[in-house]
């Protein structure tokens, strides 16, 4: 009788599909059966994590670039007018 069994155990481990009756039981086995896996599962979102990080971080540099070359621009800019006389003074 499958049917009744697999009710009995209604937890079920996502990492090799063993059923369970209760979640302690199956948290016991995460633990122990799936330490390695739970492990590099772990390690993977935090190296994700970290990755989201540097690329905010680099996207913020970008930006902070972004705005001081922006800002010598501008500055550039009124250089650039003042050579170019707008009022001649021999008119
Ligand atoms: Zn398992």
């Amino acid at each position: 009788m499958n049917g009744t069994r697999n009710c009995a155990r209604p937890l079920k481990c996502r990492l090799c599909w063993r059923r369970f009756k209760y979640s302690a039981c199956m948290n016991d086995h995460m633990r122990l059966d799936h330490k390695d896996t739970i492990m590099l599962l772990v390690q993977l979102r935090q190296a994700q994590r970290r990755a989201k990080e540097q690329l905010a971080f680099r996207q913020k540099v970008a930006e902070i670039i972004a705005a001081s070359v922006e800002a010598k621009d501008a500055v550039k800019e009124p250089v650039r007018v003042s050579v170019i006389r707008q009022n001649p003074v021999d008119v």
